[in-house]
């Protein structure tokens, strides 16, 4: 058949990375094509993602503060809690930030196609239309030309091959519904997703049971800022279950009966009301035809990359998720603007130092560059500024002093190399710590920046000065 559209630049799909790498294509003066499967721009981040958990965390974060003002004297009853509205609400943050998405495209002269994208060759990408809330395809199929491509197809949640297809079964996508009110949820992975969610359920009434593979929830983070999460956070579970799988499971007429085994297994199956599979997940670098374009895709479905983001097609990029670990949206957004800037004949390249990680659980857990694990492991001489919040005014006047900040920096240099930071707002803190380790910033630096007074990001400043030994606040 023949050609419908012809561009300078195609993006295939629209998530944090795509709609980054198009916009800028688009500025950079390319004629840009954005194909996205879905009715609304944004990815997994804005539709079933960041965005939608935070708005749900945060109604969980009020809820949880106003029960804890009871020590302090003010109660305020049992919150009744209507999901349908809440529901709503979290919809319309979603739709208020993809329907900018849309105006932006639209301001920008990006063309978006809704579609099913497939490659055909190295310069021609099929699309079939795809109709509706969903991705079901309508049978219409259009070809479009195109000079350059940035692939960001995302990645799509692991599913167990044993569970049973069944409501009682979700992964975040499904959690995010807000479809049932269960009293006994299984989260399946202890990572950043499922505790995110977890949070969210437990405030909304449910008791929690977790299983992992590994020896500990958040792998990632130090386990010293994680000892401070899960012991605020003990009374919302009945079970960790760490070194454990689960080996099976079924529907029954009383919930979703589950087998363990591992370490810490339950000896009885244990019976839930709702399984969210939070396990991990996998790059759609399989489903897009890459093949005939001449992209190689690895066994697992990433799509190697160089630093300028082009993968062994020079004139076809790829970004986000699709390209690997972490996968997350900052990382994806910057990887976008490289890719559209190489394309466009610029000299970008991805030269990051660091990427942050956040879990935005309560208290939140945020940590940057090297770790103290890390940095035993490769022996790699550290110094260390450890600054608990029970000596931040901040934190005590906000009664959630159970945080600390850490930073570490090189014995020899006295530059920063990594940070930590456990404790309510967390995460708006460590762009900080990652800003400094950009800029090569030593002890005195951090020092002797002027934080305002009382917040809790000065712990970053004293942490320094404890590694630099000048704090006079702490003993
Ligand atoms: P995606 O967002 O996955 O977008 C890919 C897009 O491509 C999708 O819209 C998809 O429909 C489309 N697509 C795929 N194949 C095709 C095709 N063949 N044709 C047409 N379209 C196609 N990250 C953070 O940084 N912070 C967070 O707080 C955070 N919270 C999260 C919470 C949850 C519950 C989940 C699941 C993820 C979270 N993430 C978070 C991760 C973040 O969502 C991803 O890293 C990010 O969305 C990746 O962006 P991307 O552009 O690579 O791909």
């Amino acid at each position: 058949g023949g050609v419908d559209l012809e561009c300078e630049m195609l993006v295939l799909g629209a998530g944090p990375g795509g709609y980054s790498a198009a916009f800028r294509a688009a500025d950079l003066g390319m004629k840009t094509v954005l194909v996205e499967r879905y009715a609304t721009l944004g990815g997994v981040c804005l539709n079933v993602g960041c965005i939608p958990s935070k708005a749900l965390l945060h109604v969980a974060a009020v809820i949880d503060e106003a029960r804890h003002m009871d020590a302090l004297g003010i109660s305020f009853g049992q919150p009744t809690i209507d999901r349908a509205k809440l529901k709503a609400h979290k919809d319309k943050v979603v739709g208020k930030l993809t329907g900018g998405l849309t105006a932006m495209a639209k301001m920008r002269k990006v063309t978006t196609v809704r579609g099913n994208g497939t490659f055909l060759d190295a310069h021609h990408l099929q699309v079939e239309e795809t109709a509706g809330t969903g991705s079901e395809g309508t049978g219409r199929k259009q070809v479009i030309r195109f000079r350059n491509a940035i692939i960001a197809a995302g990645s799509q949640a692991v599913h167990l091959p044993f569970m049973p297809k069944d409501p009682r079964v979700v992964d975040s996508t499904g959690a995010l519904e807000l479809a049932t009110a269960p009293k006994r949820m299984l989260i399946l992975g202890g990572g950043i997703i499922g505790l995110e969610m977890g949070t969210v359920y437990s405030t909304l009434g449910a008791r929690l049971d977790v299983v992992e593979m590994l020896d500990g929830l958040m792998q990632g983070a130090d386990r010293d800022l994680v000892r401070v999460w899960q012991k605020m956070n003990a009374p919302r579970f009945d079970n960790i279950m760490l070194k454990t799988k689960t080996v099976g499971a079924e529907a029954t007429k009383d919930g979703i009966l589950v087998r363990f085994e591992g370490e810490q297994a339950p000896k009885e199956p244990q019976v839930y009301d709702l399984v969210l599979q939070a396990v991990g997940r996998s790059p759609n670098g399989k489903k897009i035809g890459a093949e005939k374009a001449g992209v190689n895709v690895s066994d697992r479905g990433f799509i190697p990359v160089d630093i300028q983001m082009r993968t062994n097609v020079p004139h076809i990029f790829a970004i986000g998720d699709i390209v690997g670990q972490p996968m997350l949206a900052h990382k994806a957004v910057h990887e976008g603007h490289v890719a559209a800037e190489a394309a466009a004949g610029e000299k970008s390249s991805f030269d990051a130092r660091v990427i942050p990680s956040v879990a935005y659980t309560d208290p939140e857990v945020a940590w940057v560059g090297l770790t103290e694990d890390q940095a035993k492991a490769q022996g790699i001489a550290i110094k260390k500024g450890h600054f608990p919040w029970t000596a931040s005014g901040r934190a005590i006047a906000n009664t959630r002093d159970e945080g600390f900040t850490k930073l570490l920096f090189d014995a020899g240099t006295h530059r920063i190399l990594g940070g930590g930071i456990v404790g309510t707002h967390a995460g708006d803190m460590i762009g900080e710590v990652a800003l400094a380790i950009e800029m090569g910033a030593d002890e005195v630096d951090i020092g002797k920046t002027i934080h305002p007074h009382p917040t809790l990001g000065e712990s970053i400043g004293m942490a320094a000065e404890i590694a630099h030994g000048t704090c006079t606040d702490v003993p």
